[in-house]
């Protein structure tokens, strides 16, 4: 395991690379807290100091042996002090190599590279043993200070210290004890195996953790790119609805005006502005007019909904008499509710209920759109009531408001498809050979409007047996006063259709 990089110690692996070719440091190895008990414990049953330190010369473990007062007393004296603190600085971070009076010692170290003998001032010495794993240089152990075999007297480099206590130095000195080379090489084993096999089992685990967070990061990037992939194909998909909406309603616009003249012009005809028509005449201006009204409507949801897309309504609020508004949508189905032979009923609060804050025209549209959705799927015979309740305290909206509901005994709706059908262009039957006519946008243009006075629309239906709209309000639409409010575009159209 090697690398040109080292590993920075302790901190999250990078981006590039992976674990297996990086070179892990002695501090991703190790755990510090139970390493360090383990030195601790080494150094007190030696009664020498170790100390191990990483590649970058800091300090991960440190045991001081049993030569604290000796040295302590030493470095009472400022030229001990600094000479010292020099030839700390030099096992520390120095060379591994015979410079500074270090010599080179017989036999292999333990853990790789050479044993370096390091004499002291004071007439100790130390053994620095590098620390090598897989070819890699991690750090060193110092081994020392201890007082070797053949030391009986203090060094000359000791007695010139200016004010040290020579006598006090010999009696100290005396109280260490000796160290044999031979004791000194078991020793220096002794912790390299420990070392050695703190060093793979750490190893291991580091590698384990390591590859996993690989393997999350690898997961976060996959994720990071379909995500980056997704929100292109979102505004792709976004301009392309723009495009759409934009084309509806240049397209709706360009031919309302043509068909506005067709109906008047046939309207003329009918009240036999231009002189009388025979009864067979009449039927077919009547079937021009009733076919170019529902052609008009058609256009009419489209130029809505491409506004509405295009995020250009605005709802104008002002104050509403909610009874009033539901009798008159009423009013504009009841010619196709006879036609048809349906029963049309209505249901008002007992008492009058005071105004709501609303915008009429689009609030007109929402129960018009509902009823003439329950007129056209409930077959002859069927029935069809529209409610609305007294004020009071909304559960899902958490306000005063009302609910408007429109039920009918018509052809229903199957579970699946009942949060689809508020979707622009989503119809239940979508066949060419289908029996209803549309567009499928009355229930979107229902649903914009609702949630843009803070309402909210569900449905509750059974299939053959009927369905049942359900419109929630507020008395007041949060945030909106009584000025224009604006409707954010949707942003579930039907996917399949576009
Ligand atoms: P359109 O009525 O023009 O098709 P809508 O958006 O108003 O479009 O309705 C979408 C679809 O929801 C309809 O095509 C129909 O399948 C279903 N739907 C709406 N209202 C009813 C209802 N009252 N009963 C049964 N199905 C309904």
């Amino acid at each position: 395991m090697s690398a040109d990089k080292p590993g920075a110690a302790g901190s999250a692996p990078e981006h590039a690379g992976s674990v297996l070719q990086r070179k892990a440091s002695l501090v991703d190895m190790l755990d510090p807290l139970s390493f360090g008990d383990v030195v601790e414990s080494l150094g007190e049953l030696f009664r020498v100091g170790i100390r191990v330190l990483d590649e970058r010369g800091r300090t991960l473990a440190d045991a001081k042996g049993g030569n604290g007062d000796f040295c302590g007393f030493v470095n009472t004296t400022a030229q001990g002090r600094a000479r010292c603190t020099a030839l700390v600085a030099r096992l520390n971070e120095g060379p591994l190599t015979p410079t500074q009076g270090a010599q080179v010692l017989p036999g292999t170290s333990p853990l790789g590279g050479e044993l370096l003998g390091q004499p002291c001032f004071t007439g100790l010495r130390y053994v620095v043993m590098p620390v090598q794993w897989e070819g890699d240089f991690l750090g060193r152990v110092v081994f020392g200070p201890f007082a070797p075999e053949e030391l009986t007297d203090v060094p000359a480099s000791l007695a010139e210290l200016e004010g040290l206590d020579l006598d006090r130095a010999r009696e100290l000195l005396a109280h260490m004890g000796r160290q044999s080379e031979h004791r000194v090489a078991k020793m220096l084993a002794h912790v390299a195996q420990v070392l050695a096999a703190l060093l793979a089992a750490g190893q291991k685990s580091y590698l384990t953790g390591q590859l996993h967070l690989e393997a999350m990061l690898e997961t976060q990037r996959d994720l990071e790119a379909q995500n980056a992939q997704l929100m292109r194909l979102n505004q792709r998909l976004k301009e392309a609805d723009r495009i759409k909406s934009s084309f509806l309603g240049t397209v709706s616009h360009e031919l309302r005006t043509p068909l506005s003249s067709i109906i008047g012009y046939s309207e003329m005809l009918a009240e036999g502005l231009v002189g009388g028509l025979n009864p067979e005449q009449m039927q077919f201006v009547r079937t021009i007019i009733e076919k170019g009204n529902t052609l008009l409507k058609l256009i009419s949801s489209i130029l809505d909904m491409s506004q509405i897309e295009a995020g250009k309504v605005r709802l104008a609020f002002e104050w509403v008499d909610v009874q009033e508004l539901v009798e008159s949508s009423l009013t504009s189905v009841m010619p196709q509710a006879q036609r048809k032979g349906l029963t049309v009923k209505v249901q008002l609060p007992e008492a009058a209920q005071p105004r709501v804050v609303a915008d009429r025209e689009k609030l007109s549209q929402v129960v018009v759109n509902l009823l003439a959705n329950a007129v056209k799927f409930t077959p002859g015979g069927g029935h069809v009531e529209v409610r609305l309740s007294a004020h009071g305290q909304q559960k899902d909206l958490g306000v005063e408001g009302y609910r408007i509901e429109v039920e009918d005994t018509g052809v229903g709706i199957p579970l699946d498809q009942r949060e689809r059908i508020f979707q622009s262009f989503y119809q239940v039957d979508d066949s060419p050979t289908r029996e209803y006519g549309g567009a499928g946008l009355g229930l979107a243009i229902v649903k914009s409007y609702v949630e843009g006075h803070g309402g909210q629309v569900s449905v509750t239906s059974e299939v053959g047996q009927g369905s049942c709209f359900r419109v929630v309000l507020p008395k007041e639409p949060p945030l909106s006063g009584q000025g224009p409010a604006y409707i954010p575009p949707p942003i579930d159209t039907d996917p399949e259709r576009f």
